[in-house]
């Protein structure tokens, strides 16, 4: 039971203390309890709470900007929600509008929400209910440069989508969904050149694309600030939730004003997107992450973090595979480095024997077999140390 949080740490009701390696699946991104997020949202919550969005208040309208000011390209209008799901539910709704197309292409390992739209697009059977998850998703190969058969090469795992474009739908789409770094599929970046590919084919085909900046935005991946930057492309609709309001209910869809226009024939309406109090936890994360140079942060820990979790895949056979960027990494156990068998009893094991030495971890992927790194991005180059020590331990204790 945990009852109080301060940046990266966290204490359970008798006191006792947990490095965070965590963050609530990312949604903690500056730090539990951050002051400055704290300050700005206190400061709302005592002058105005929330009215609906009929009235117009300075927060939604002075974020909505200072957000966009930091997309690339003409991505400059945005729509404020609560959840992910709901943002990707009104990324794929505007891709169907603007297209006048039906069918969506995402990936399979994928996981973007469990609305009863977004389940369509996930692509593992643990997130889907056994009932009609919205119609015309087609899930394309995954391009895992581990476990998918053509490695790194993304060109060839985008063969797939163009196979799926003329075999699997009436050649036009409506668009594409996909995260750079698939967070709960396992931190599986996306092959080198997959997306540049795809995209291209996507949008010869009619259809837009999509990118889902849940878990890689904000410069947690170190060398970013967006996770689609690392394969240098430019989205034409961009979600974000969880960290964008250090654990606050917030979450936006970003797009460009024709893609925009096409929803603004009926009325749109949303009882709590971009309320003040949200609102001002959001701006308060910009102005930290720009303050604290967290991108950079990121990248010095994570990259110190990685050569550590590498250094202890040389000491132990288990670990197959060890991946990801800045403060989103990952570590697959593995029975047989030859065959991949997952080690799942083994990752719960650890996991919990990781718990019970005070650090905090998540494991995902299809197999649950793969450690999710995604702290509060403070976590210092000390947590870093004390993480690996600690699973170090635990592994020798297998
Ligand atoms: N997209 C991604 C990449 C996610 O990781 C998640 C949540 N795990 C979602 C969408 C859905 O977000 P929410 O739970 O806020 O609906």
């Amino acid at each position: 039971m945990i009852v109080e949080g301060k940046m990266q740490y966290l204490f359970d009701e008798k006191g006792r203390r947990y490095l965070d390696a965590f963050a609530g699946i990312v949604t903690v991104s500056v730090g539990h309890c951050h002051p400055a997020v704290n300050e700005a949202v206190n400061k709302q919550n005592a002058l105005l709470q929330h009215t609906t969005t009929i009235y117009l208040n300075n927060q939604i309208a002075e974020y909505a900007k200072e957000l966009t000011d930091r997309m690339p390209g003409n991505l400059k209008v945005v729509y404020f929600v609560n959840s992910g799901s709901e943002a990707n539910d009104m990324a794929i709704m505007l891709a169907r509008l603007y297209t006048g197309n039906w069918d969506m292409l995402c990936l399979r390992n994928a996981y973007h929400g469990m609305s009863i739209g977004t389940m369509g697009t996930c692509g593992q059977h643990t997130w889907k209910q056994p009932m009609p998850q919205g119609f015309g998703y087609h899930h394309a190969l995954n391009p895992d440069p581990y476990r998918g058969p053509y490695g790194d090469d993304g060109e060839r795992y985008a063969a797939d989508v163009a196979d799926l474009i003329s075999g699997a739908t009436p050649g036009r789409v409506a668009g594409f969904i996909a995260e750079t770094i698939q967070g709960v599929g396992g931190t599986v970046p996306l092959a080198t050149g997959y997306l540049p590919a795809v995209y291209k084919m996507v949008r010869e085909a009619g259809g837009v694309c999509i990118a889902d900046e849940v878990q890689t935005g904000f410069g947690r991946t170190g060398g970013h600030y967006w996770g689609f930057q690392r394969q240098g492309v430019i989205p034409d609709i961009v979600t974000m939730a969880k960290g964008i309001g250090n654990g606050l209910p917030l979450a936006a869809v970003v797009t460009t004003p024709e893609i925009a226009a096409s929803m603004a024939s009926r009325l749109h309406f949303n009882t709590y997107g971009g309320n003040p109090v949200c609102s001002a936890a959001g701006r308060a994360v910009l102005r930290v992450v720009d303050k604290e140079h967290r991108q950079a942060h990121c990248a010095a820990v994570g990259e110190h973090l990685l050569r550590r979790l590498r250094g202890l895949q040389a000491k132990h056979d288990i670990i197959g595979d060890v991946r990801g960027a800045g403060l989103m990494l990952g570590l697959e156990l593995v029975k047989n480095r030859a065959t991949k068998e997952p080690a799942k009893a083994e990752t719960a094991a650890v996991m919990e024997s990781m718990k019970d030495m005070g650090v905090l971890m998540g494991k995902g992927g299809l197999h649950g077999n793969v450690f999710r790194i995604k702290p509060p991005m403070c976590f210092s180059h000390e947590d870093a140390d004390f993480l690996v020590d600690v699973m170090d331990a635990s592994l020798c204790k297998l």
